[in-house]
């Protein structure tokens, strides 16, 4: 057995503790000192889920001189012409070069939004390597074919679109019925580049919506009403010329999750996200804490993880734990990536 020590998240704070561990189960947890000599001392937090990737994506070589628009809309954006022309062999070798950079910083579970139709889900489905993949699949063209939906839920987990902007009503209808027969998740991109219709996208009973831009304060209030989890991927927002505003999502009773869209654009280090967040909080007048709520709390419970109390004896020792302890452990995992990471364990 080894023990683990430091600051460890309990909740929304840090406590200073231990956890022993055996054989990657947790088998003794405590506050205070460590009874030996611990392993490894840092700050302790629960792995990641990352609750919005397109790991298709980490091949697809980015033009700085494209807009949001030109580089990710369907069918013609950049990532599309790129993912068409793309071999199953370069398909999979992205795949696994995202899926590796998201387990090296501490990911255990990522929800991704397949592109590609069945031969895209199948990819992943077929690759299947960790972390932990929830796979959104979706129909290779914008409009609803009763046979191919049947088999890519027969594989993926849901259906994840690209907003309801790209689709004619009756199909996405269509759509939606289908997978509500089925008793299947749905989730769309919402208001990214522009605004869309909030009473639409809810009249579709989404499981959750990503982004959110461009909604008003309005549209917020809905969501957060309809109790409806919202993704936000801030790096990628931002680097397409879009600022989440976080502080308003927050006022608005909205419940934020945290994922790190294309791979194009931004890696997959949940961390760097969380930090970009905490970074957004502070300049929109919110407390930067609430980033660490989003990561280990909402994100947790989007996949109906052990949100409350992730480091439970018997639970499995799913953490990371980042070296060295300042006086503010929320404030040196929030802005300070010095001292590196000491230890990743994901089962
Ligand atoms: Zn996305």
């Amino acid at each position: 057995m080894i023990y683990i020590a430091g600051q460890i998240l309990r909740g929304s704070t840090f406590e200073e503790g231990y956890l022993g561990i055996d054989r990657g189960i947790i088998v003794e947890t405590g506050s205070g000192r460590s009874p030996e000599r611990p392993a490894i001392e840092g700050i302790v937090v629960p792995s990641y889920v990352n609750c919005h990737t397109h790991v298709g994506d980490a091949a697809v070589s980015l033009d700085l001189g494209l807009s949001l628009e030109e580089l990710v809309a369907p069918p013609d954006g950049l990532k599309h012409r790129a993912l068409a022309a793309m071999s199953g062999d370069m398909l999979r070798s992205s795949i696994l070069s995202a899926t590796g950079m998201m387990l090296d910083t501490g990911t255990s579970h990522f929800i991704d939004f397949r592109e590609g139709g069945i031969m895209g889900t199948e990819a992943l489905a077929g690759l299947s390597p960790p972390p932990h993949a929830t796979i959104m699949g979706r129909p290779s063209d914008l409009r609803y074919d009763e046979e191919e939906v049947s088999s890519i839920i027969d594989i993926a987990h849901g259906i994840g679109i690209s907003s309801i902007s790209d689709w004619e009503r009756s199909e996405l209808d269509a759509l939606a019925d289908h997978l509500h027969r089925e008793k299947v998740p749905f989730a769309m991109h919402a208001s990214e580049g522009r605004r869309e219709d909030i009473d639409r996208i809810l009249s579709l009973e989404p499981s959750f919506i990503v982004h959110m831009c461009e909604a008003t304060d309005v549209d917020m209030r809905r969501v957060g009403e309809e109790g409806v989890p919202t993704v936000i991927c801030p790096r990628s927002n931002l680097f397409m010329g879009k600022t989440p505003p976080l502080s308003r999502m927050i006022e608005a009773g909205m419940e934020l999750c945290i994922g790190t869209d294309n791979f194009m654009n931004a890696d997959g280090d949940m961390r760097a996200e969380m930090e970009m967040m905490a970074r957004l909080l502070r300049s929109q007048g919110s407390d930067a804490r609430l980033a660490i709520d989003a990561a280990f709390i909402s994100s947790r419970k989007l996949l109906n993880l052990d949100a409350e109390l992730p480091f439970t004896e018997g639970r499995a020792a799913n953490l990371v734990v980042y070296k060295g302890r300042g006086t503010e452990p929320a404030c040196d995992l929030l802005f300070r990536s010095g001292n590196g990471m000491g230890m990743v364990c994901i089962r």
